[in-house]
């Protein structure tokens, strides 16, 4: 008999002490950064760890650069500023991040949420009815995206009865679930909770993988499941120094991801979060990894490059720069290889030509 997902759970590394010893870390130490941000690993993520060293150690291991505070803010993208209830984030005009669950199955130590996620007091259940409240009374809403902490903690049950009431409002169209298990805990996508998900369509899950290695068998089962229930599967990936700030890396995870008919969708700048700077890159670098994903391989595994703005202007793509110029004559181009093309403009009679803005604001897809 496999291992339940409850059990592989109950058998977590869950205290500083357990997670000092398996990994030979300073006890004081790592109880220290447990009071600032929750440590758990699951054992299957830790036995990975152990095959696969650095880029999967540094996502969850805690690190005694997380006490460094003086860079970073709390909330830097201002979420709490655009919550009307505790529960939701309404920044765009059509939908909302709906946050169900402080639990995640290991809790990575770059997350953007850690001043709410892994405490009960920040993401509580009864919070749960005065955000489907919200969204029932708000008809503009037409798209859910539930996160948290990541909303598979919860059973199938209480996840049900989330999915249900919200597919209950007319004005709900789509229905998103963000979660991380089957990175971290495989186990979690059973057959029944795939054929419970299914009931709801249309439904999509975004995953989140930052490394090649993390897709193994296992997870690419889990994902195989959750494919063949119906549910389109993206992917969001965060750029982290020392984890995959590097080309090479980034494609392989990117093309790794489409073998386990998952689509990458976005690559997030991280974010300016208190304890979490010797995670951050350059921004240079992540062009150069667009750069070496355009053209060098499938458009299917380019995803937006983004940097959610600090101070909560939300998410704005970064695009390396393939219009060189643009004129009433002819547009310029830079193609993937850093060749030259000339592209004629139309003839325009009278009117005058509207200005557009250039460059940088391209989108690089249609
Ligand atoms: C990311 C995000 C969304 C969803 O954005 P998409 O670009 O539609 O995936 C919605 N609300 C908030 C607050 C977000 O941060
Ligand atoms: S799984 Fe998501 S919410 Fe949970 S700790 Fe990681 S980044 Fe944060």
């Amino acid at each position: 008999m496999e291992e339940s997902w409850q059990e592989q759970l109950k058998r977590s590394l869950r205290s500083p002490e357990e997670i000092a010893r398996f990994f030979g870390l300073d006890i004081a130490e790592a109880k220290r950064i447990a009071r600032h941000f929750r440590v758990q690993i699951t054992p299957y993520f830790a036995e990975l760890i152990k095959a696969k060293g650095a880029p999967l150690y540094r996502q969850v291991v805690p690190d005694p650069a997380e006490l460094d505070e003086y860079e970073g803010a709390a909330d830097p993208l201002a979420e709490d500023e655009d919550s009307p209830v505790p529960s939701v984030v309404h920044r765009y005009p059509d939908r909302v991040l709906f946050l169900v669950s402080h639990l995640c199955a290991s809790y990575c130590r770059f997350c953007t949420r850690k001043r709410k996620v892994g405490d009960p007091g920040q993401i509580h259940p009864r919070f749960i009815d005065e955000g489907i409240d919200y969204i029932a009374r708000h008809p503009e809403v037409r798209d859910v995206i539930i996160s948290g902490g990541d909303p598979l903690l919860l059973s199938d049950r209480r996840l049900e009865s989330i999915l249900k009431r919200l597919r209950a409002i007319p004005h709900v169209e789509i229905l998103r679930v963000g979660t991380r298990t089957p990175c971290y805990l495989p186990q979690r996508i059973t057959p029944e909770l795939a054929a419970m998900l299914k009931k709801y369509h249309p439904l999509y899950i975004n995953v989140h993988f930052n490394h090649p290695d993390e897709i193994t068998e296992e997870s690419a089962r889990a994902l195989n499941r959750l494919a063949d229930a119906g549910i389109p599967l993206g992917n969001q990936t965060v750029l982290l120094k020392g984890v995959n700030d590097d080309p090479e890396v980034m494609k392989r995870l990117m093309q790794k991801l489409l073998t386990v008919r998952v689509r990458p969708y976005y690559i997030y700048q991280a974010d300016c979060v208190k304890g979490t700077a010797h995670f951050r890159t350059s921004v240079e670098k992540g062009i150069e990894i667009m750069q070496a994903l355009r053209g060098w391989t499938s458009g299917l595994a380019v995803p937006y490059y983004v940097i959610d703005a600090p101070g909560g202007g939300g998410k704005i793509p970064i695009v390396p720069s393939y219009l060189q110029s643009i004129s009433d004559e002819q547009v310029v181009l830079r193609n993937y290889a850093g060749d030259l093309y000339v592209y004629p403009q139309a003839r325009l009679k009278k009117k005058k030509r509207p200005r557009v803005t250039p460059c940088y604001s391209a989108p690089a897809h249609p």
